[in-house]
């Protein structure tokens, strides 16, 4: 077998490649030659074309989700997002009230935020997952309170594929006079949003999960809904987020959701049909636990646990397969990861928990090889190590 093979790429909902698509679009916003200007320059032709450019890219990520082009504002990513979304309408609207209501299983980036808000004054309720890693309509209806301003819920997990009833949960929190955050991280291009139909008053969007460029990302505002800005300079995005805007990042964005609107579809049947493959042969191994029930997630993410196995050599041993685990590693000390502890699975299980996510480019190759690197990974493992 040859040293240098290329790993088999199973970690798509970390990020994804840049569609080739989307890189040669970017290309042209670059050099000399091309439309580098800056998009803020309003004195001649070459800052008009650049600005034509975002505001070209801006109407592609708001069809994705059926919004109105003057609800997009730029940010770095998704993680930022979340922060301006939390942060700046807990700011915003203190007034009315300081209660915030989010889940245990959300992003890190969702989290750390509303604990530094909790710091400046703010409350916030965790609510728990069920079983499936979702939050029931119930649960939110009983944890709001006279002072809740704004619920936070995610539409599909990062780490679990689980996904929660929007619609559902947002009717609660809007019949409660609450606004509704949503981050769609890894919902944007694999399940359809509306924010004209559906309760949703500011939503988390990123390019780097959806085929576009690290980097680059963009929070839905509803109309009317009032945001304080966390970067201030210049006042762009309306004042809500200052900084030169990056157009090549911005047209790799909106190339990227383009495609995503044309191609959903058909990308998510092609997935469907890899992921029952792999799970066909994964539900075969002696000792198999797939995370949430099988049909309840979206297609292109895959938890699964391993009993029997210690899940840091599962890890080291299969360095041919590049997928996520259910652990979190801080230099010597390993700890199951918080969303696996929070649905319930036992702490060894989880620390022997993988995270395969498909993609736009995986392959039945890939789907095979995966399946046989871990069959073969953890017959060796189980025939040398001592039973715990
Ligand atoms: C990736 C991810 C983020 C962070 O997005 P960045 O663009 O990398 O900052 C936030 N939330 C979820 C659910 C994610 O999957």
């Amino acid at each position: 077998m040859a040293l240098s093979a290329t790993p088999i790429y199973m970690d798509y909902a970390a990020t994804t490649p840049v569609d080739p698509r989307v890189a040669q679009e970017m290309a042209r916003y670059l050099g000399l030659d091309g439309t580098f200007a800056n998009p803020a320059s309003r004195s001649h032709m070459l800052g008009w074309l650049a600005e034509q450019a975002v505001e070209g890219a801006r109407r592609q990520v708001a069809d994705l989700i059926h919004a109105d082009p003057r609800e997009i504002v730029w940010t770095s990513g998704a993680t930022e997002a979340d922060n301006l979304a939390l942060i700046g309408f807990m700011r915003a609207n203190r007034a009315r009230g300081r209660h915030l209501i989010t889940s245990s299983i959300e992003h890190k980036a969702i989290l750390d935020t509303a604990a530094s808000l909790e710091q400046e004054g703010f409350d916030v309720t965790l609510l728990a997952p069920d079983s499936n890693g979702r939050i029931t309509p119930e649960q939110l209806r009983d944890a709001l309170r006279p002072d809740t301003i704004l619920v936070s819920l995610m539409a599909v997990n990062n780490e679990i594929g689980s996904r929660n009833d929007i619609d559902a949960l947002g009717n609660i929190a809007h019949q409660h006079g609450a606004a509704f955050h949503v981050d769609a991280a890894q919902a944007a291009g694999k399940i359809p949003l509306d924010v004209g139909t559906q309760p949703i008053d500011m939503l988390s969007l990123s390019a780097h999960k959806v085929y576009g460029p690290k980097g680059i990302g963009a929070l839905y505002v509803r109309r009317d809904t009032q945001i304080t800005p966390l970067i201030h300079g210049g006042g762009h995005e309306r004042g809500m987020r200052s900084g030169t805007l990056p157009t090549h990042q911005i047209v790799g964005m909106g190339t990227a959701f383009t495609l995503a609107s044309a191609e959903q579809e058909q990308d998510n049947q092609r997935i469907a049909r890899l992921r029952a493959r792999l799970v066909a042969r994964l539900e075969q191994l002696p000792g198999a636990h797939f995370t949430i029930e099988e049909g309840k997630g979206v297609a292109n993410i895959l938890s699964v646990g391993f009993d029997d196995v210690d899940g840091q050599t599962l890890l080291m041993e299969m360095r041919s397969l590049a997928t996520a685990t259910g652990s979190a590693c801080n230099s010597a000390d390993v700890a199951p990861s918080y969303v696996l502890g929070a649905l319930g699975v036992p702490t060894r299980r989880a620390l022997a928990t993988l995270r395969l996510s498909l993609g736009r480019f995986s392959t039945e190759q890939d789907v095979d090889g995966a399946a046989d690197v871990i069959t073969a990974t953890l017959a060796r493992l189980r025939s040398t190590q001592a039973p715990a």
